[in-house]
């Protein structure tokens, strides 16, 4: 009897082991034929001069609207003017404050429009950036292989390209089927409320429904993924909000000389260590489940056993993902405790002690349920739960099952071949916030390669970009137009 069983549970665990073999077999991606078409040919020292020379503007956006230097982003846009006269020539233009946007009629007004979209104001650099920085910051320096400076990545290589794009296509007399815009907002990096926020109100106001938006994101990633060498472009569909909170620590406060036994920083503490300890539960699933599913499908076999049996494997797998903040900020609303107040004197008791926690909030999420998953978790009356703010929403999950995506993967595929293209989250804010308040759907992608080592420049030091990168990206956006237009 005793072995007839041993039998059966061997077979039962032999069939299990040919399923999970057999599904990570199968888990292999679809075949793609890239599609061969006529290369691209424009003037590439004046596009890679122009980068060069956008980049040189010191337009820097200031959380403080005052203290803009209003003068550079006018110089700027009249360098644009002048230099792009044949886009400003066929383009209507109209200006929101300093944010640019650009209509490019289509053939077809029953078509609802797209747009094409960027942001040439840039984060400051720190104070010793001249001696810091192996270019000067604002240099736009061009050697062999970069192009240097702020903004090279984020985001004047995709104003600037995609307006090459345009320029390209209009040598070309190209004239789109469906009504395109182009929009180039100034404030990006602090919010993008007067830019990129005007906009999308006036295109409401204008009765516009944009089809869909595509806006700088990911970029096409270089051995930043582990375990694929394929470069991945992950067009991300979504992107987080913010809540802050305080938690107050509440106590009695006093001489410290004969302290009773709680403290409002020890409660403080106490309710800051839990908040570390019990993450916002989150897991594998809608856009991160798109983007590994994906991914895996070119990981080499062992990891392919796991990601092919999510049935079996779904707890490993989220605990593994969640020991990387990389890939823990893409499955859930992330907890990070980063300020701290409470008694000013070394001999007095608080009778409050605060700390401030910013949470990023994953799209399932929203600012009441992390309120009440925190006061549900400190369960102690010593403490009060406050919201800093009401907090920003993550913003609406575009499809990416639409013919807008495809476009998008389909030309960045044409120009660089075998590419694995996922969907994404993109953990930072951008414009499209605004923008996808108009827009059907709103994708988040900068065509342009990137690399680990290239990856720091971003609000970082030695912000770079390889030319033949950029005039790559160029060829995306005019491809992009080409196919995103019918
Ligand atoms: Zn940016």
């Amino acid at each position: 009897m005793a072995t007839k069983i041993l039998k059966y549970t061997f077979a039962i665990f032999l069939i299990l082991v040919l399923i999970v073999l057999l599904r990570a077999y199968l888990h292999q991606p679809d075949a793609y034929q890239a599609k061969i078409s006529e290369p691209i040919i424009f003037d590439e020292t004046k596009s890679i001069n122009n980068l060069s020379r956008s980049i040189q503007f010191e337009t820097i956006s200031h959380p403080d609207y005052e203290k803009f230097d209003y003068d550079e982003f006018q110089r700027f846009l009249a360098w644009l003017e002048e230099e792009y006269f044949q886009v400003f020539k066929n383009l209507e233009k109209k200006y929101l404050g300093e944010t640019l946007l650009l209509k490019w009629k289509g053939e077809d007004p029953s078509l609802d429009p797209i747009l094409l979209t960027g942001h040439y104001d840039v984060v400051p650099v720190r104070e010793d950036a001249n001696s810091i920085w192996q270019e000067k910051p604002f240099s736009g320096k061009i050697d062999d292989e970069y192009v240097w400076g702020r903004g090279a990545l984020d985001d004047k290589s995709g104003v600037i390209a995609i307006l090459e794009a345009v320029d390209y296509l209009l040598t070309q007399d190209f004239v789109p089927n469906r009504t395109i815009y182009l929009s180039f907002g100034h404030d990006e990096e602090i919010g993008g409320r007067r830019g990129a926020g005007k906009v999308a109100e006036f295109l409401i106001n204008e009765g516009v429904e944009l089809e869909w938006t595509l806006d700088e994101g990911s970029f096409l990633l270089k051995d930043i993924i582990p375990g694929v060498n394929k470069p991945v472009a992950v067009i991300n569909v979504a992107e987080k909000g913010s809540l802050t909170i305080e938690v107050i620590g509440k106590a009695e406060g006093g001489h410290s000389s004969m302290p009773s036994s709680n403290s409002s920083v020890g409660y403080l503490a106490e309710a800051l260590l839990k908040l570390e300890d019990n993450p916002i539960p989150g897991k594998l699933e809608g856009i991160s489940l798109g983007l590994f599913d994906e991914v895996s499908k070119q990981m080499p076999f062992q990891y392919k056993i796991l990601f092919a049996n999510l049935w079996l494997f779904e707890p490993v797998i989220n605990s593994f993902l969640s020991n990387s903040p990389t890939m823990n900020a893409v499955i859930r609303t992330t907890t990070a405790p980063t300020m701290l107040s409470a008694s000013n004197r070394i001999n007095v008791l608080a009778s409050e002690a605060k700390g401030t926690v910013n949470f990023r909030l994953h799209p399932r999420d929203n600012p009441e349920t992390i309120v009440n998953f925190v006061n549900n978790l400190i369960g102690n009356e010593n403490i009060e739960v406050k919201k800093l703010s009401s907090g920003t929403l993550a913003s609406s999950v575009s499809d990416w099952d639409t013919d807008g995506y495809r476009v998008i993967s389909n030309s960045v595929r044409e120009v660089y071949g075998d590419i694995i293209v996922a969907p994404g989250l993109m953990v930072g804010g951008s414009d499209s916030k605004h923008y996808g308040k108009a827009a059907k759907n709103s994708y988040r992608f900068n065509p342009f390669p990137l690399s680990a080592s290239e990856l720091s420049g971003l609000h970082g030091i030695d912000e770079r970009i390889k030319k033949e990168d950029f005039l790559n990206g160029i060829r995306s956006y005019i491809r992009i137009i080409q196919s995103g237009s019918i």
